[in-house]
This record gives structure tokens, sequence and C-alpha cells, in this order.
């Protein structure tokens, strides 16, 4: 079996929808599971209600539910007809019904906990999928439609939950049964908890759902289908010249798509790495270009792509009493711990710790809660420029030539992965588009 996952922008009207079903349809032998994201924009539309509940806004509520109204009904009355389009409408209906409670009963509580942020987007898929469905039962193709809510189980971490793979892993072979020469539709990024209650895997999570449901039926391979022609050498924004990847490692690939390569969802890859299975990026607008295939470990060596992050804070840790003691590291993970902040880099001496983080919601109580333990100092508008590759480190005159492409801009901090895959610059914010460019260029171009 193979499972195809189609974004927002290959299910965005009718006439990419019956696209995203051909790109499907032509590979039916190999009994595909079709992965849909909600239509594009539709899920930021769906937390605008939610924006607007907490703002006793009625009016917004209502013209953004008649605006998705629109956009579904739009496209069923495109191409469905007959018995099928009343069935399609029936169920529209019903969904749009719970919507509008649903969106009452926040606006009545003035409030979208992450919980109730899970449910309300959660209608993007579902009203995405069902459109999918009805329109393969006209084109006369053997489908079935599942709620992935069925079968994919997380923890109760809302809006951005983790699966539980112990409990999908069974479910999904349970439920999602393939077939040569029928088409299984099921929705990208909403999942549930043990108790039923919707959950979501984090924005752009489908890529993710795709690699679960693939990971638990040992598929052959795992289509992302999106907009661009597979992940670039650089963020074609910045650099123009940025190249499509033929191949990448599963590792670079993560990296990558961790440091902002938006192309795949940074948790896709884990359950892909799991069995080994292959998953190849494709464009829906250009399906003959060949894409970029993530696989095993290459041989290759040397820089693959750049990446790039801003709004990055430096938090450092300067303490004499750090000399010869242990322990300190813990102590401090432990405060980020509490606070639920994720540490992405961190470069250590005898008598220095240097982290960056995003998130910094709670950076007031970390800098209090580090402070007994030694002189803290905190940067903010950093950046980081993550350079991708296999052994980059081992090749002294790779280092060379990297360092002498970044000066004069001041590094700030540099750590390399033990997986030798990614070597991170931590530079100042407005430094890292300039520096990106010139690395390109050095490197491509
Ligand atoms: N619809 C969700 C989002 O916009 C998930 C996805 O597209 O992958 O984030
Ligand atoms: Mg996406």
């Amino acid at each position: 079996m193979i499972v195809l996952k189609f974004g927002g922008t290959s299910v965005k009207d009718s006439y990419w929808i019956d696209r995203t079903i051909d790109i499907t349809n032509n590979q039916i032998d190999k009994a595909p599971v079709l992965v849909s994201s909600a239509i594009s924009k539709v899920t930021d539309k769906l937390l605008s209600i939610g924006k607007f509940a907490e703002e006793k806004n009625s009016e917004g509520i209502a013209e953004t539910i008649d605006s998705l109204k629109k956009i579904h009904f739009d496209i069923a009355n495109e191409f469905l007809t007959g018995r099928n389009f009343e069935k399609a409408a029936e169920t529209l209906n019903s969904l749009f019904l719970q919507l509008e409670s649903f969106s009452k009963g926040l606006f009545l509580l003035m409030e979208c906990s992450p919980k109730s942020s899970d449910m309300l987007v959660s209608f993007g898929e579902r009203l995405s999928t069902l459109l999918i469905y009805h329109r393969t039962i006209e084109r006369k193709i053997d489908s079935e439609l599942l709620d992935s809510r069925d079968f994919i189980i997380t923890d109760n971490n809302f809006t951005a939950a983790s699966p539980n793979f112990t409990l999908t892993d069974p479910k999904v072979q349970e439920f999602v049964k393939p077939k040569k020469g029928k088409i299984i539709i099921t929705q990208g990024f909403i999942s549930s908890n043990e108790d039923g209650i919707t959950t979501t895997l984090g924005r752009g999570g489908s890529d993710f759902s795709a690699t679960i449901i693939g990971s638990a039926l040992d598929a052959k391979e795992v289509q992302i289908w999106t907009d661009v022609d597979g992940i670039l050498t650089t963020d074609p924004r910045i650099a123009p010249a940025a190249k499509r990847l033929a191949t990448i490692s599963y590792a670079e690939a993560a990296e990558l798509a961790f440091f902002g390569a938006k192309v795949v969802h940074p948790s896709t890859i884990q359950p892909a790495v799991k069995k080994k299975i292959p998953v190849i990026v494709k464009n829906t607008k250009n399906p003959d270009c060949p894409g970029t295939l993530i696989t095993k470990k290459l041989d290759s060596t040397g820089i693959v792509g750049i990446a790039g992050k801003k709004s990055i804070t430096s938090i450092n840790i300067t303490s004499y009493r750090m000399l010869n003691t242990y322990g300190f590291l813990s102590k401090i993970f432990t405060i980020f711990e509490k606070y639920k902040t994720p540490v992405d880099l961190i470069s250590t001496t005898e008598v220095s710790v240097s982290m960056t983080i995003e998130d910094t919601s709670n950076i007031d109580l970390i800098k209090s809660e580090l402070e007994p333990i030694g002189k803290i100092t905190i940067e903010r508008n950093n950046g980081i420029i993550c350079l991708v590759g296999n052994n980059i480190w081992k090749d002294s005159k790779l280092i060379s030539k990297i360092f002498k492409t970044l000066s004069p801009a001041p590094v700030k901090m540099i750590s390399l992965g033990a997986a030798d895959v990614a070597l991170s610059i931590v530079l100042s914010e407005n430094e890292i588009d300039d520096t990106m460019k010139k690395i390109h260029k050095a490197f491509f171009e």
C-alpha cells in the first residue's frame, strides 16, 4: 500500500480536487490511502472563529461561517450531481450546524481553550475529505471515507499532540484496510486522545498523519503532495537560485524541516525512519517533476541545504562554580522542563552554557529561577542558520570556507549535532538573510 498526502492548496477548489483524485487514481493498483489537509486557508478561518468568540464578536463569527459554507458548497455544486449531491449537502449541512452551535458555545463563554480550538479546527479536514469522497463517488471510483480520529490516538497536549504509537498502530491496522482498486480517504492533522476527545498534531500536521498511517501499515512509500517541486537547497525567497534536491537523508530532512524549511512538518520523518519507508515530496501543480526523495542515510559529504530561523532568544549562563562539578546541566534543564520551554541549541564550556529558545512566554520566570546558578544574560532578536549535510565537521576545508563566508558577521554561538548532519550558527537576526544568501552563493551557485 501507499499513502498520498495532499496539502491545502492541492484541494483548494473543484479543479484541484480532481487533480488530487487523478494522481491517486493513477496509482489505484498500489492500494492508496489518501490523506488530506483542510482546503487552503480554512484552518486559519476556523481559528479566527475562536478569536472572535473571545472578543465577543458575533458578526465576525457569522461572516466566517458564511464564507466557509460558500467555499465548500460552491465546490459541491460544481462537481456533484443528483442524489450524490443531496447526500453530500446533507452531511455538509449537519457539519455546519455542529460548527455553528459549537461556535455559539465559544461565543457565550467568550473563550477558546486549546481543547476547544482543536475541536474547532477539526471541521476543516472533515469538510475537505467529505468533498473528495463524494467526488470519487461521482467519478465512480471505489472509495471509503474514514475518520482519522478513530485510529490516530494521542496524548492530551491539545493543539500539538503527540501520537501514542502503541495504541495507534493496532488501531490503524484495525480501521484502515487498503486494497488494490480502491481509494481510502481520511483526514490529516486531526486525531483523538484516549477518551475520544478531538486533538490535533500541530499546524502542518497532515504530513505527520501520513507517515503515522504509512508506518502502521508498512507502506511501500509515502508521497507528500504540495505546491513546490520538492525540498530546495534553501528558501527561494532568500536565494532565488535555490535548487531542488533529488534525494536527502531522513536526518538531513528532519534538520531542514526543524530549522524552517516549511516543506514537510518536522515530525514527519520520525515514523518513516522506524520502518525505513521512503517519503517523496511532489508538486501537485507539476506532477512530472521527480520531487525530492527522503530516504536512508546517504554517502554524500558536504552541505546539502541551508535553513534559517529568526526570533531566536539566546540565554547565557556563566558560573565559576560550574568548574569541575556535576549536575549543573541537569539543574538548568529541569527549569526549562518545568516551564515546558524547548531548548533548540546548546553549547557549553567549563564555565558557561549558552542556549537558544524560540518560545519566550515564560522567560522571566525561567530567568529568575536560573539566577541562583550563575550570571544570566538574555539576548533577543537573534537568528540561527543551519547548514545541513553529512560529515560537515570532518572536512576542515569546508569549515574554513564556511567561516570565510560568514565574516564579518559576528558569530554568537556554534553548535554541532552529534549525528553530524548539521552545523548551526547563531547570528544577530538582521544578519540572517544576507548571510544565507552569501553561503548559498558560495556553495551552490
Ligand atoms: N490544516 C492544517 C493546517 O493548516 C494541517 C495541515 O495542513 O497539514 O495547519
Ligand atoms: Mg503543510
